[in-house]
């Protein structure tokens, strides 16, 4: 329980308690009015975080709402921070940018040649978001997205992992030099940002979520199955009471026929009420909520690269990132970029996703989906975007 018990000591010593660190694996806190009130503690208070207690002290753990307490404490600081990352050791660039290039570059209608090379800052963006799954059972999770604002290119999720893993680990927290923020350039635009990161992350829930899923459908369809067996039976036995009713006659046997009737119609009634129990029992709901940013200004080494298309050019940039010597994937106009297959639009040399050039399923018409809506632009059907997940 080390991690906790030094969070919990560096969120009081910043609220100006004062703390002693008592054996074994415990703090004394003599802690000011405000500490007092929100985490209801007297003024001297003897606080134990592992499986052996101090004399005398409070057991402080991940299970009660002690986490919500000191949430409470800590309020929408941490939420967003800056910060530069400085290499403890100097890495030189790759010896073989083309080779690394060709790694992360797989454009299928468009040429491409490295045409410049040079270290620079760049701003990355790290951001996490925690999502709750709720339907008979509750899932929870945790999110974290990468971008580089400098080039445009969502990080991997290995690449982020390795990074903050990186900064986790004997990192010393630096505030960004005064020079990082001009030479990292203009943050970038947070509309196209916010497509973005919805497009990922819905991505990722989902993603996170597919086992989830799958065992709560699974339950699902089990008691649907129950449901349905034992309101089978039921109605089986009615109506073989019912046509051993057929020949009788008189009155009795006609209140009989009638009554075995009404039971079938009442069994039929009631296993739609059952089904309509498991529906509202088995309901999803999914909440995303934004935790945590980080604005990383991080020394990385930049390549131009000339992207050729018919008569077009552009020049899009590729980082290498020797923090965790890593090269980014290219940016992607379109899609989520999750495949290093790219395709380069005609007009204005947009990199997609293959989907983003898909001929239109009605009139077999191609076009850039970064260019124009996901309307076809001849029969004017709306296509399937990629980018909102199915
Ligand atoms: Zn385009
Ligand atoms: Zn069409």
């Amino acid at each position: 329980m080390g991690a906790l018990r030094d969070f919990v000591a560096d969120l009081l010593d910043s609220e100006g308690a004062l703390i002693e660190p008592v054996e074994p694996d415990g703090l004394d806190v003599l802690a000011p009015e405000k500490v007092r009130n929100a985490m209801g503690w007297p003024e001297l208070a003897r606080l134990g975080f592992g499986a052996q207690l101090p004399l005398g002290a409070m057991p402080i753990g991940l299970e009660g709402d002690w986490l919500d307490r000191f949430g409470t404490l800590l309020g929408d600081r941490g939420r967003f921070a800056e910060r530069q990352l400085v290499l403890p050791v100097p890495v030189a660039a790759p010896g073989d940018p083309e080779r690394r290039l060709n790694g992360v570059l797989d454009l299928r209608n468009a040429i491409w040649r490295l045409r410049d090379a040079r270290p620079m800052m760049t701003r990355c963006l790290l951001l996490a978001f925690r999502y709750t799954a709720t339907s008979d059972e509750r899932r929870e999770g945790l999110i974290w997205l990468g971008f580089n604002t400098g080039t445009g290119a969502a990080l991997e999720d290995d690449m982020v992992d390795r990074l903050r893993q990186l900064l986790a680990n004997n990192m010393e927290w630096l505030a960004p030099d005064p020079e990082a923020r001009p030479q990292a350039g203009p943050a970038c635009d947070a509309s196209i940002l916010a497509e973005r990161i919805r497009a990922r992350l819905d991505h990722l829930v989902r993603r996170d979520l597919d086992y989830f899923l799958r065992a709560m459908r699974r339950r699902l369809d089990r008691d649907c199955g129950r449901v349905h067996e034992y309101h089978a039976d039921l109605r089986r036995s009615a109506l073989t009471a019912r046509a051993s009713l057929q020949s009788a006659t008189g009155e009795k046997a006609e209140a009989d026929r009638k009554r075995e009737s009404m039971r079938v119609a009442a069994i039929a009634r009631e296993y739609a009420a059952k089904l309509d129990d498991l529906r509202h029992n088995y309901a999803l709901r999914v909440k995303v909520d934004w935790v945590q940013g980080l604005v990383l200004f991080a020394p990385v080494h930049r390549y131009e690269v000339l992207i050729r298309r018919r008569k077009g050019e552009r020049i899009v940039a590729i980082d290498w990132h020797p923090a965790v010597r890593m090269m980014e994937p290219p940016l992607c106009d379109w899609g989520l970029g999750l495949e290093r297959a790219r395709l380069v639009c005609d007009d204005h040399l947009h990199l997609t996703d293959l989907a983003g050039q898909a001929p239109c399923p009605s009139c077999g018409k191609a076009w850039c989906r970064a260019c124009q809506d996901p309307t076809c632009p001849r029969c004017k059907r709306t296509a399937p975007s990629s980018a909102k997940i199915q």
